[in-house]
């Protein structure tokens, strides 16, 4: 039965800023609360679960706050939890639908850590309970901000091609200067990591249909790898329309999907080739694996979001997920590559060999997400401590 429930917010020393057309992503500064991530220890069965999710707004389409993220767990999630046994994975997620809808990223932090009390239970890699271990070495993705000058998105784009070995980029679009700015971009950045590097693109819902073809009719002939959410995200007949004009290059929902309801809806619509999976965006494991099986249904691609930005523990539960699907359902590479130490290490999991190696890295192997925090770190950068039971 869970016991107690603990949350942490945690400091980031190193503060990470990037920019995307509706928005921004900042982890502000190192003592402010807002936007730093919040960490959960379940109690339970002699066993303690561990999660962490960084809530990302403001300035960001999933709406929740490290505030609001605190409170829906303090006050009305975690009491929900109290007296539940960790096995019960299905009761908890419908206890959060009738307690408190929405506020997938509060949801996804405890579905993540209820699943890795199970795993240290049961002595099992997280990935065992969800599947196994169809991709022990997982391909990595580079998101690259937008920026004012060009020569700045490719020397991030070169940086994580050669010092990282990464293989699939995906370059923040729609710039204000207009799409046919978007197409330079793509350009200069195709020449200078050369043919072999899979460069998707990402609008993040900022072009209109008019931008998102004409810019589409221009990409395609520097081997464009996906778009990814070219027009705002209710339009799933428009999204459908741009599939069929890119002839073959996939389209993918970001944007568009929240819910199982959302895939089912893009599904119906054949409105794309691949569902953008963010678990602090759907909720966690559970809803990713019912997401996963509308994909496999409508023959519709995966693929796994979310930067983690200093987050082991955030990335492993990406990780996980990634390593128990096939292959064949995925399309692209994982994105939590700032999770892995990549430019600045965990505050809370410094020593790890959970890393980037050649563009990828190994799912851990340990029990749950087999992830082991410093915990005098954790005392030493914990900004704020709530505990409930
Ligand atoms: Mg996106």
């Amino acid at each position: 039965m869970i016991e107690r429930i603990e949350i942490f917010v945690t400091g980031l020393p190193v503060r990470v800023q990037r920019i995307f057309s509706s928005g921004s992503y900042d982890t502000g500064p190192a003592e402010r609360l807002l936007s730093k991530p919040v960490l959960v220890k379940i109690y339970a069965q002699g066993v303690v679960g561990c999660a962490q999710i960084r809530p990302i707004s403001p300035g960001h389409f999933v709406a929740d706050t490290t505030h609001s993220v605190v409170a829906a767990i303090k006050e009305i999630y975690g009491p929900g939890l109290i007296g539940k046994s960790i096995f019960d994975i299905e009761s908890i997620n419908e206890m959060f639908d009738a307690r408190l809808a929405n506020n997938p990223a509060a949801r996804a932090v405890l579905d993540i850590a209820v699943r890795d009390a199970v795993g240290k239970a049961l002595n099992q890699p997280l990935y065992n309970l969800i599947g196994g271990c169809c991709q022990p070495r997982i391909p990595l993705e580079w998101s690259v901000s937008m920026a004012d000058d060009v020569s700045t998105m490719v020397a991030e784009a070169k940086r994580a091609a050669d010092e990282f070995g990464i293989r699939v980029l995906c370059l923040k679009m729609a710039d204000r200067r207009g799409w046919r700015y978007d197409v330079k971009v793509f350009e200069t950045v195709r020449r200078a990591v050369g043919d072999a590097v899979m460069i998707g693109v990402d609008p993040n819902t900022g072009w209109t249909m008019a931008d998102a073809l004409s810019a589409i009719g221009e990409l395609k002939k520097m081997d464009l790898g996906y778009i990814e959410q070219p027009i705002a995200r209710r339009d799933l007949k428009g999204l459908a329309e741009i599939r069929r004009a890119a002839d073959g290059v996939p389209v993918m929902a970001d944007e568009a999907l929240f819910t199982i309801q959302d895939a089912y809806a893009l599904a119906e619509a054949r409105a794309v080739d691949a569902y953008c999976i963010k678990l602090y965006k759907i909720g966690g494991i559970t809803p990713a694996k019912k997401i996963a099986g509308i994909a496999e249904a409508a023959n519709i691609q995966l693929n796994c979001g979310g930067l983690a930005v200093q987050s082991q523990l955030e990335a492993a539960a990406g990780a996980h997920f990634y390593a128990s699907t096939p292959a064949s359902r995925m399309m692209g590479a994982a994105e939590f590559v700032f999770g892995l130490n990549a430019t600045a290490k965990d505050p809370i999991c410094p020593e790890s060999d959970f890393v980037v190696r050649d563009g990828h890295v190994d799912v851990p192997h340990g029990p749950g997400l087999g992830i082991n925090i410093d915990e005098a770190a954790l005392k030493k950068h914990t900004l704020m401590y709530e505990r409930v039971g």
